[in-house]
């Protein structure tokens, strides 16, 4: 696989308008990994008008047509899979079980697009109440979208934008992080090559990498931009919507999460366990929907957190390409000092630790899982995302009690239920506040389901049919019979 550096615009890789470049680390090692291409308003520009010119023939290809390229797309990255997975893991630093999960989901969900626009049976009859009028339906595509991820899952939060928003006929500018660029230009050369083989015009795909300041700001603003899709920090998106608003574009917001496992004291605390820790852990704890506030009934609570503290201490941390390593590092520079400030913070606020609590090493990014007992809901570890391997625990003596911590939060974007009792199982997940609740399972995730949140989490959805609606304008035709 070619390690491609530039910008991919108008179907054609190149570098910036000023020449710029910006360095990918290796968050193992701090080494160099590229020095891709640093973009600016000019490449915008140029990415942003090439997608205008491209999008009216993409959409004027027909739902079938899209389909062939998406289920083309999903078959060459699987092709790939495991190169891509490893590009990932040395870009990201997650370990390389975790990538090849990722490469699968992103297979999936083309897979996904592909089948949901082929069955699409495109204009519908709208029923009237008057016989002399008749009304049609269409869903068009908004023309130019703008895409923009974060680092800490590269290829899936490209992947569940980018399939519904060619399903839909949008012709796409794509922002990556500049922290993790390398997946996205590996995934666009595959479009690049799909699109080649069946004669699509490369500009109705576009990627400028750079920061948020010089790319990710400009690309929302360019007046050929009609929706913006973003996943990332709440500060961000704050400002993207208020951008947003100036131009009255479309908006979709996927944002951060401080959501809670709720462990009831007749759950399996083997199978508990595992929940737990892989919840908190997975990905070195940076997911939005990482369940970091870990709601334990009390009659459990000793035996659990002792399992959760053994657990914990024997995960492998290393290497992400080691087969062996559970815990890779996190992903820059950056994100080590804000969850180093959290730990500082837990010892000031006095915090009990039962195990972690510092980084590993002086090379890479490596911090400890870490696990502290007792949170009050003062706490900033109880209340704020900390997007790192740490995790709070708190008792609840009934389940009035543990829906109400669950719900004790800002945010509001997943949930996991862990019992028995599968009458409770149904109350409680009823009851929390997320747009996602798993019972006594892991945090999988299929196309089928809307993935989002609700509170502070979201703002629509993603996956399903609401992943491709979100990128789809209405249109309705009434004519006189
Ligand atoms: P971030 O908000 O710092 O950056 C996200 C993207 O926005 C990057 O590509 C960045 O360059 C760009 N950006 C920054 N400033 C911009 C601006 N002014 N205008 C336009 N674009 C700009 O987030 P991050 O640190 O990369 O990712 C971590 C965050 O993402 C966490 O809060 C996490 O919860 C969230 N996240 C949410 C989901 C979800 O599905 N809800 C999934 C993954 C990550």
């Amino acid at each position: 696989m070619t390690l491609r550096t530039q910008h991919h615009i108008a179907g054609a890789w190149c570098d910036s308008a000023d020449g710029a470049r910006l360095a990918v680390m290796d968050p193992s090692s701090d080494a160099l990994l590229a020095a891709v291409a640093s973009g600016a308003a000019e490449d915008v520009d140029r990415a942003a008008r090439a997608a205008a010119a491209s999008q009216p023939g993409w959409w004027a290809a027909g739902a079938s047509k899209r389909s062939a390229v998406l289920a083309a797309i999903a078959a060459a990255v699987g092709a790939q899979g495991e190169a891509l997975a490893r590009l990932q893991s040395r870009n990201n630093g997650k370990p390389l079980a975790e990538a090849r999960l990722d490469v699968a989901d992103v297979v999936a969900c083309f897979d996904y697009y592909a089948a949901l626009i082929a069955s699409a049976s495109g204009d519908a009859d709208v029923p009237l109440p008057e016989a002399g009028y008749a009304a049609r339906l269409r869903r068009e595509p908004y023309g130019v979208v703008a895409l923009i991820v974060p680092w800490n899952f590269p290829m899936v939060t490209t992947a569940w934008k980018l399939a519904p928003a060619l399903a839909a006929g949008n012709a796409v500018v794509l922002k990556p992080s500049e922290v993790t660029p390398l997946p996205e230009l590996a995934l666009a050369q595959i479009v690049h090559d799909v699109f080649a083989a069946h004669g699509i015009d490369g500009g109705v795909f576009n990627v400028v990498v750079g920061t948020g300041e010089r790319v990710g700001a400009p690309l929302v603003a360019h007046p050929q931009v009609r929706k913006v899709s973003f996943t990332g920090s709440n500060a961000v998106g704050t400002r993207i919507a208020q951008s947003a608003a100036e131009g009255i574009k479309g908006v979709s917001l996927e944002l951060g999460g401080k959501s809670a496992i709720v462990v009831f004291g007749d759950a399996d605390l083997d199978e508990a366990c595992r929940l737990v820790i892989g919840g908190a852990f997975m990905n070195a704890g940076q997911m939005c929907s990482a369940t970091s506030r870990v709601l334990v009934e009390r009659g459990i609570a000793e035996p659990l957190t002792r399992r959760l503290v053994e657990a914990a201490n024997a995960l492998r941390i290393g290497d992400p390409l080691d087969e062996a390593t559970e815990i890779g590092p996190l992903a820059s520079p950056a994100q080590l000092e804000r969850v180093q400030q959290y730990l500082e913070i837990a010892a000031d606020e006095g915090l009990q630790r039962l195990c972690g609590g510092a980084r590993v090493g002086t090379r890479g990014n490596f911090v400890q899982p870490t696990l502290y007992a007792d949170v009050p809901s003062t706490s900033r570890l109880w209340r704020e995302e900390i997007f790192g391997p740490v995790a709070c625990l708190r008792t609840f003596v009934d389940e009035a009690e543990a829906i109400a911590l669950a719900n004790d939060s800002d945010y509001g974007l997943v949930a996991t239920v862990v019992t028995r009792d599968a009458a409770r199982a149904r109350r409680v997940a009823d009851a929390i506040e997320a747009g996602l609740v798993w019972v006594n399972m892991p945090q999988l995730i299929f196309p089928q389901t809307a993935w989002g949140g609700m509170k502070r989490s979201s703002l629509g959805r993603e996956l399903g049919p609401w992943g491709l609606a979100a990128f789809q304008q209405i249109k309705h035709v009434v004519a006189a019979r």
